[in-house]
């Protein structure tokens, strides 16, 4: 008997047992993907990992339905590293493969299918049931798979549905709703008629006998095709040519040129086409060849170079040493809404070999990445991407970049796999002996430690590029504004005067308001009431906009009530303050002066970002108001000042990378001031400024920063010193959630030996009418860390064994941040 080993996209820790014929066995290769039944009467897209002829003890195997690919989609590599991520993340094997594949590979019977309607459809080249589904598909608008199932009377119709999303006619459905679509350019270029020389001779001789301004037209376009080789916009023409939009018309019309349109993040280029005229100067030049050297014997090297040093000019000629040899390469952002800064930089040296890959690509797009990865295409050669990115196939990887390594969206937080994607491709980097660079201008804690410590090699730049200083930070004491009354709004005079005397020349503005634990809300000013999420224990933050109180956890929105719901009185008065109310202020204080805000609530869908960024680039705004987005390495050139409305809400937040953090969140939005020519400046209103960690950010002092905070580490268990493992348990019954987290902190801190915190009611302690408590392991470094894993999840097994508490939702976060 054969059978094939599988991984199923459940949450589920095992793998699984199915029958396969003598030919099957022969043909399925492991990282191939095979549907298979499950449950009563589910179907899933499984993972074959292994071959074997052991027939399951426990249960009796099923037979497959299908195998679904004709080579592996998966590679050995891959299995591994997931298996890796699933042991060391403490999740399911199953949470690993769900999260890594795109859905569009993944189809089970509940997933919901409709037509593209972009796409046009010749029935004639249908088959039988790919017809069917399509004509079902003019009835209603989307199907699942189970429907599928029965329309066609068979089983087996992941293949024909999957053919029919590789033809573009069908789609998965998708999460995200697009609205934005990004600026496109319009470009032109000859008519196909003309590639031949006779026509076009004949051309010109026509023009020149009747149309004297098209034929220069014309040979405008033929000097500037001459010189760059790349796209020509409409717009270039017109500028180089002198002539006017009705003359490029007029050409057009006569179907002489051709007008087209390349989205502005697509933009692809001639193969041979780059721009090689880039010159490192004398510090970046030494830190490349210090990089280069710290790889002779180190797998990862740290780049510690302040904002604005030029790290991704040596990330690039990096990047060209490393395709040059043929490897793939993988660069990691933080934060999507870098990608089209990026993309545009890299495609400028490297052509149609950059791909882009994360959560808010469709489906469709996502999958075909995944192709041109496993194929090792060379449409793929460098995939920039979100974390998620780090589950490609790569065949050949050679080099991953992680850029702004320190920051904390490269944890993925909820759901499992809760990986850090900084850790994670570190792993993965060693399985194909290739190199890591890690950049920022303020590592992590943890990533500092292990490169002082030689574990890591470390670079430093501590010049911004063309010498440009970096900006000058002023204090200013809040307490003392108030007191002598210099404030209007959340402004102090210093900042107003400051912002009048950079709008007046031009320049831009940018202001950072940390909205984290410091929202509006509604404040009743006879009793004190605040409103409150009736789902979960937080207050409800106020909306001026929509006029509305809503809750940021569960997404409950009320509209604002005119009476408190405690006291009836109608004095009511709003606290704190958020982006939006900054935002109001401007709109009064510079009413001449276009002020935008960039934060979650205006960024949402795929080109959300580049919607704002676009039109501050484009100066169409003087004033950009945001939260911490604004803090990632963004590269503007007429940014002169940039204003921290309020420091202290970040200092006091209650983490213990919290003066971590506010020295890496205010140094990057700083970084942001005066990055071409003209020195920036800064300011910082707060209630402490003479706080150590603003003392630091002032400085620029780094070092300082670190030492001090690593002390307190050492002190309080924290990492790098210890590792963390936060469990976090769920339960609508309060005193069931209550009796067994006791239950679970009583056995672990018996059988660990090792501090073991909690059970702790954290500061939001219910979530979506969820109540929630958390314990926290200390895991010494001297410790081994696999043993004690497998303690713990033995301890997990044994709690989810008493029945009362079986209900009751576990998580484990390790290395949480
Ligand atoms: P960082 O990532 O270190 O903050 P960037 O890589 O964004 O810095 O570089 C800052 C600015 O300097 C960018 O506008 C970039 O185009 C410019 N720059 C950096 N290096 C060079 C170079 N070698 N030649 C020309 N311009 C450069
Ligand atoms: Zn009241
Ligand atoms: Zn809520």
């Amino acid at each position: 008997m054969y059978f094939v080993e599988v991984i199923l996209p459940l949450s589920l820790s095992k793998t699984f047992t199915y029958r396969v014929s003598e030919a099957e066995y022969n043909y399925i290769k492991k990282g191939m993907r095979i549907a298979v039944p499950f449950g009563k009467s589910k179907v899933y897209t499984a993972l074959a990992i292994e071959l074997h002829q052991n027939e399951p003890a426990l249960y009796e195997a099923k037979e497959i339905h299908q195998i679904l690919d004709e080579i592996p989609v998966v590679t050995e590599i891959q299995i591994a590293h997931w298996q890796w991520i699933a042991s060391y993340y403490m999740c399911a094997i199953g949470d690993v493969y769900r999260g890594a594949m795109p859905s569009a590979l993944l189809l089970e019977s509940e997933t919901i299918i409709s037509q593209k309607k972009e796409t046009e459809v010749d029935e004639t080249q249908l088959s039988d049931d790919e017809f069917l589904i399509y004509e079902a598909l003019q009835h209603q608008s989307s199907l699942k798979v189970l429907d599928i199932v029965a329309l066609l009377g068979k089983k087996n119709v992941f293949p024909t549905i999957q053919k029919l999303i590789d033809k573009k006619i069908l789609a998965v459905q998708e999460e995200v709703v697009e609205l934005y679509k990004p600026k496109l350019t319009k470009y032109i270029r000859l008519h196909t008629d003309y590639v031949d020389e006779q026509n076009l001779i004949a051309l010109i001789d026509n023009l020149n006998k009747k149309a004297q301004k098209q034929k220069e037209i014309l040979l405008s376009y033929f000097q500037l095709n001459a010189s760059q080789q790349k796209p020509i916009s409409v717009k270039q023409l017109l500028e180089h040519s002198q002539a006017t939009s009705a003359v490029v018309k007029a050409l057009v019309d006569k179907a002489i040129f051709e007008e087209y349109y390349i989205q502005e993040d697509r933009v692809s280029f001639d193969k041979n086409q780059k721009e090689n005229n880039l010159q490192l100067s004398t510090a970046q030049q030494k830190a490349f060849d210090e990089i280069s050297n710290a790889f002779e014997e180190k797998e990862v090297c740290l780049l510690h170079g302040v904002t604005s040093s030029g790290k991704t000019e040596i990330y690039i000629r990096l990047i060209e040493s490393h395709i040059a040899t043929g490897r793939q390469v993988l660069y990691l952002l933080p934060e999507i809404a870098l990608t089209t800064q990026l993309v545009g930089r890299l495609t400028a040296h490297f052509g149609n070999q950059v791909a882009v890959f994360h959560s808010k690509y469709t489906n469709n797009e996502r999958v075909e990445v995944w192709k041109q990865v496993l194929e090792n295409s060379p449409k793929a050669k460098i995939v920039i991407g979100a974390r998620s990115a780090l589950f490609l196939p790569f065949s050949d990887l050679g080099l991953v970049i992680i850029d702004e390594e320190h920051e904390q969206t490269f944890k993925q937080y909820d759901p499992a796999p809760r990986y850090h994607a900084r850790d994670a491709a570190i792993v993965l980097a060693n399985y194909y002996k290739a190199k890591v660079l890690l950049g920022s201008a303020t590592p992590s804690l943890e990533t500092y430690f292990n490169a002082s410590r030689g574990k890591y090699g470390l670079v430093e730049i501590t010049e911004r590029f063309g010498n440009v200083m970096l900006p000058e930070i002023e204090l200013v004491d809040l307490k003392d504004k108030y007191f002598r009354k210099r404030m209007k709004g959340h402004f102090s005079d210093t900042l107003l005067e400051n912002m009048a005397e950079a709008l007046a020349l031009g320049e831009q503005v940018i202001l950072f308001q940390n909205r984290r634990g410091y929202s509006p809300v509604l404040e009743c000013m006879t009793c004190g009431h605040v409103p409150e999420c009736p789902q979960c224990d937080v207050s409800l933050t106020y909306h001026k906009h929509k006029n509305q109180l809503r809750c940021h956890y569960c997404g409950y929105a009320m509209a604002k009530p005119t009476r408190c719901h405690n006291c009836s009185s109608v004095d009511l008065t709003t606290k704190g303050f958020g982006t939006e109310q900054i935002e109001m202020e401007l709109a009064g204080l510079f009413p001449n002066k276009k002020a935008a805000r960039m934060d979650q609530d205006t960024t949402r869908g795929k080109y959300g970002y580049e919607k704002i960024l676009d039109s501050f680039k484009n100066r169409e705004i003087d004033i950009l108001v945001g939260t911490q987005m604004l803090a990632k390495g963004l590269d503007f050139d007429n940014v002169s000042l940039v204003g921290i409305m309020n420091a202290d809400n970040m200092l006091y937040h209650p983490d213990f990378r919290a003066f971590e953090r506010s020295y890496q969140m205010m140094t990057q939005v700083s970084g942001r001031a005066g990055r071409s020519g003209k020195r920036g400046k800064v300011i910082i209103q707060t209630y402490n400024p003479n706080h150590n960690t603003i003392q630091q950010v002032t400085n620029n002092d780094y070092i300082g920063m670190y030492k001090e905070q690593l002390y307190d580490r050492h002190i309080f268990k924290y990492p790098p010193y210890y590792r963390l493992i936060k469990i976090t348990l769920k339960h609508r019954d309060f005193e069931k959630l209550k009796d067994g987290s006791m239950w679970l902190y009583q056995v672990m801190s018996q059988n660990l030996n090792m501090p073991v915190l909690g059970p702790e009611e954290p500061a939001i302690s219910r979530i979506r009418n969820e109540y929630i408590r958390t314990i926290l392991i200390k895991i010494p470094q001297n410790q081994p860390l696999g043993s004690t894993k497998k303690t713990i999840q033995k301890i997990l097994n044994s709690f989810e064994a008493i029945s009362q508490y079986r209900p009751i939702k576990v998580a484990a976060n390790v290395d949480f941040y």
